[in-house]
């Protein structure tokens, strides 16, 4: 493969992530704000409180050491302390677990039981 044919398919594997995704992937919970932001620790620093903000976006900032960025420098400053190239993180992009299947629709209706 090229570098600008990785660049392309690390292009669209970004543009298909969610914070969700990554998190499951590393083990990382976070709490939802109403927003829709998600607030956890920071993974860059030890701290106590959760000051890591994650917007549906994309974008990432900590307010507790000042660190900010996209999906790509998160990855990348996580998992592969900041020597990783694009086969890297196509690797880690690749493997992510599978967004939920919007066919899945729960049964209908129709087969519940009734409530009483
Ligand atoms: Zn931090």
């Amino acid at each position: 493969m090229s570098d600008r044919e990785k660049a392309e398919l690390l292009k669209r594997l970004v543009g298909e992530v969610s914070w969700e995704r990554i998190f499951q992937k590393l083990g990382l919970s976070a709490r939802r704000r109403t927003s829709g932001v998600l607030v956890l620790r920071c993974v860059f620093h030890r701290e106590a409180s959760p000051s890591l903000h994650c917007w549906p976006s994309g974008n990432f900032k900590c307010h507790g050491c000042g660190l900010q960025g996209n999906f790509v420098d998160f990855v990348s400053g996580l998992e592969f302390k900041d020597v990783c190239g694009a086969d890297d993180l196509i690797d880690f992009f690749i493997t992510l677990p599978s967004p939920p299947d919007p066919n899945q629709l729960p049964l209908p209706f129709i087969n519940a039981k009734p409530a009483f």
